[in-house]
């Protein structure tokens, strides 16, 4: 079987030749693949920037956004049936006996770094035919999501912040997505990526009134797509920080997409009473940025603010990205196939990650382009 890889230490990326692997304990899953997603991760891998071959290899296969089949399984598995479609979770167990988190399922919240992630660090990802993998990183899709369920890993980032929003807003004794007077809480999504776009559909969904502030302008394609689906659209280009403030009213929900600090900490200025802000994008190569740390943290503390950094997701925030995922195929079905840009055959693999474009590629491995 062949599959996409970047070769770190010759600086290249290429097709490789791989035997197909083979089930080889009773939990195990056999996937013929059917769709790999590209991001912004597989960018910076392929500039060479991050990514970690697994041990014994000069390469690594790329993908971790994914769909697949089941094919086979090992003679222990319960949840899933051949013929099941799953996406898999990205990331493995670190292999400490005092990492809770981990011991726990929830690799997630690793205390010790030492996880290793599909496509990514240290393990081979999806970008290639046939893949065996433990039960318990498996999530059944249903099969009425087909055509978008790729979309499934990059939506999990927006449930497990909503899913930690909701904990920290029990603090307060109402409903925060209902915080004003039964009138809508108010959300504001930094960037309008994948990430920021699925996010905003998870906030809209969780009853939020939601903003999008994004540099493209206000007649941009992508506008018209965040209207689509009920935000309302704030060109960055148009209106300043100050002015989506006054617009918004009191924000309860930041939730930033664009791993572009300056801006991110600039938002800061207009979180409001109570509100969580959550940061999702990771700056890599920035300059330092400066930030009024007295005003920000004057802030925090007369407006009870927090401040959250989230990765990766559990078990749990899968699930609810499967649920949703189908709630919001319902509700907006063209702006969820819009989030689709192109789909491109394996042995075109290196365009869309070279070549940014559109919103969200997708490699298909089953040979239907
Ligand atoms: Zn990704
Ligand atoms: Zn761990």
């Amino acid at each position: 079987m062949r599959a996409g890889a970047v070769f770190p230490g010759q600086r290249k990326l290429e097709m490789v030749a791989l035997d197909e692997p083979k089930i080889s304990s009773p939990t195990q899953v056999k996937l013929r693949m059917l769709d790999v997603g590209v991001c912004g991760t597989d960018r910076e891998i392929c500039h060479f920037h991050y990514g970690t071959p697994p041990e014994g290899f000069e390469f690594l296969v790329l993908g971790h956004e994914s769909l697949g089949e089941v094919v086979e399984t090992g003679s222990g598995i319960t949840r899933v049936r051949c013929g099941d479609l799953v996406t898999p979770m990205v990331r493995h167990a670190c292999p400490h006996a005092d990492c809770v988190a981990c011991r726990s399922g929830r690799q997630d919240f690793c205390y010790t770094g030492n996880f290793q992630e599909r496509g990514i660090k240290r393990l081979h990802g999806f970008m290639t035919n046939f893949v065996v993998d433990d039960e318990k990183y498996l999530h059944r899709v249903p099969p009425e999501l087909r055509e978008v369920a790729v979309l499934v890993e990059p939506l999990t980032t927006a449930e497990k912040a909503l899913l930690q929003i909701d904990r920290i807003q029990q603090r307060l004794p109402w409903n925060a997505a209902s915080n004003q007077a039964g009138a809508c809480g108010r959300a504001v999504v930094l960037g309008a990526g994948p990430i920021g776009l699925l996010g905003a559909m998870a906030l809209v969904n969780a009853g939020y009134r939601t903003y999008i502030y994004s540099r493209e302008p206000s007649v941009d394609s992508r506008a018209g797509l965040a209207v689509s689906f009920g935000t309302e659209y704030v060109s960055s280009q148009e209106q300043s920080i100050p002015q989506l403030g006054a617009l918004v009213g009191n924000i309860d929900v930041i939730y930033e997409a664009t791993g572009a600090s300056q801006i991110a900490f600039e938002m800061l200025d207009v979180l409001g009473a109570n509100g969580v802000y959550v940061l999702t994008g990771v700056p890599r190569h920035g300059q330092p940025v400066s930030i009024h740390a007295e005003r920000l943290a004057r802030n925090l503390v007369l407006k009870n603010q927090v401040i959250l950094g989230t990765v990766n997701a559990g078990r749990d925030a899968f699930e609810a990205a499967i649920r949703d995922l189908g709630i919001f195929y319902q509700r907006w079905p063209a702006a969820v196939r819009a989030l689709i840009t192109r789909r491109y055959p394996l042995d075109r693999f290196r365009e869309p990650i070279l070549e940014r474009s559109g919103i969200k590629n997708v490699i298909v491995l089953d040979g239907n382009v």
